[in-house]
């Protein structure tokens, strides 16, 4: 079948991050209609006292009514579909580092993906391709995510590259920066995702083998000589994405690297 969907994605949103859209429903039967397996829902972490419009529900308003919703589908399409309960998290060091530690503990989240888009400077959320620097952004970037694989909340770090959008150019630093956050993914012991995301929506070089921002071709490779285990995220902020994403062209790029993503994650995650 032409560009045959995956049979299972761990990383998925709802519309109460405020950038997504449909119900939690619709992709559900969006995800069991394009022959998925096993389906997470990990929308952007609702943080207590910190809400961020348009980037994460509001922890206080809407967090029961997540882990609720998801819950009954879960026992409702048990049958047909392995749905799972998580969150996509940036790692903001000690400040949230026991709300983090409980959701797992607690068995509140059956897993949490590490995905840093931002970080909290006194009380702010400021994205890191905000900042002025760019070298020092993405080094902050990097020693943000290498500290939230070694906290030991997470099963997978998405979009590892996602620094590549808003740096740009694989020079030096960039090199620097990729190697470092591969090191201590092999220390940790985490998985590394290749994003979907810009796929999508991303700028493309052409029709075909296309590039995009991330997945990097040059971090892969350095992925693929590290030997690192890796998985592919739809990343899908809406349900028809589970049938529209260009998964011929993601399979294409694992090959040419010589990556084989891995077709399930072993859940509940044991926080370490
Ligand atoms: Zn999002
Ligand atoms: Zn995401």
């Amino acid at each position: 079948m032409l560009n045959e969907p995956l049979k299972i994605n761990y990383h998925s949103h709802t519309k109460r991050c405020g950038h997504a859209e449909g119900e939690d429903e619709e992709y559900v039967l969006s995800a069991i209609e394009n022959g998925y397996r096993i389906y997470g829902f990990s929308d952007h972490i609702m943080l207590p006292g910190f809400p961020q419009l348009g980037m994460r529900g509001n922890y206080e308003l809407q967090a029961q009514n997540y882990y609720d919703s998801v819950k009954q589908l879960k026992a409702k399409y048990q049958k047909q579909i392995e749905l799972h309960l998580g969150w996509e998290a940036e790692w903001y060091g000690d400040l949230f580092a026991d709300y983090y530690h409980d959701l797992l503990a607690k068995n509140t989240v059956e897993y949490m993906i590490l995905g840093q888009h931002c970080f909290l400077d006194r009380g702010h959320f400021v994205f890191y391709g905000n900042m002025f620097d760019k070298q020092e952004a993405i080094r902050k970037y990097a020693s943000d995510l290498i500290a939230g694989m070694r906290s030991g909340n997470f099963i997978y770090v998405a979009h590892p590259d996602t620094y590549m959008i808003w740096y740009g150019k694989w020079d030096d630093v960039a090199k620097e920066v990729a190697r470092d956050i591969i090191n201590a993914a092999k220390e940790t012991g985490t998985i590394l995702e290749i994003n979907m995301g810009p796929s999508r929506w991303g700028k493309k070089t052409d029709e075909y083998d296309f590039r995009v921002a991330y997945p990097n071709e040059e971090f892969w490779d350095l992925v693929s000589e590290a030997g690192i285990p890796c998985i592919i995220g739809v990343d899908n902020h809406r349900p028809y994405e589970l049938k529209q994403s260009p998964y011929d062209w993601v399979r294409r790029f694992a090959k040419r690297h010589g990556l084989t993503p891995l077709d399930h994650l072993e859940l509940p995650f044991k926080v370490r």
